[in-house]
């Protein structure tokens, strides 16, 4: 009996973070064992994703069409714009249900609601010295969010004050 199909599962599985050889093999035989629908749910979601989920033409986030939800939303303030880390990110700022206008996602640190971590600090400082040359008004998140904190980790009521009290 070969196992070369199931080695090669659990390679797979370890292009995940955070997932080493123990966890994809526990993921593998779960799936082989338990769950036979739910993996090949798994295997035709994640090539339709793969496939059909681009980026977005005017903030960069993740989508399906030319624009996201949000950019073609014409409900949304486009006098002002909330730059982001992560599509995680601005995924926790909508959850808040309390900003209206767009975003910018950068998709990844120097590459401004970003995370009060050391990188994002840099970035903030350096998108917004651009902004202000431009003459915008440019502000942060209050504090509040936790330093070093990833802004998808910190729950909704915390972004939601931030978002409000922003400087
Ligand atoms: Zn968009």
């Amino acid at each position: 009996m070969s196992e070369a199909r199931l080695l090669s599962l659990v390679e797979a599985l370890r292009v995940l973070p955070g997932v080493g050889v123990k966890s994809a093999q526990r993921m593998a035989f779960h799936l082989l064992q338990h769950d036979r629908d739910g993996a090949l749910r798994l295997a035709a979601a994640l090539d339709g994703a793969v496939h059909d989920v681009r980026h977005c033409e005017r903030c960069h986030t993740f989508t399906e069409h030319r624009l996201c939800d949000v950019c073609a939303d014409p409900e949304r303030d486009a006098g002002v714009l909330c730059i982001v880390e992560t599509p995680a990110d601005q995924s926790a700022l909508e959850r808040t249900g309390s900003y209206k206008g767009l975003y910018f996602v950068l998709m990844g640190r120097l590459s401004l609601a970003t995370s009060f971590t050391a990188e994002g600090e840099a970035t903030a400082h350096v998108i917004g010295e651009a902004l202000k040359a431009r003459g915008l008004t440019v502000s942060r998140l209050a504090r509040g969010v936790p330093a070093g904190s990833e802004l998808e980790y910190v729950d909704l009521s915390t972004i939601a004050h931030a978002l409000a009290d922003r400087r």
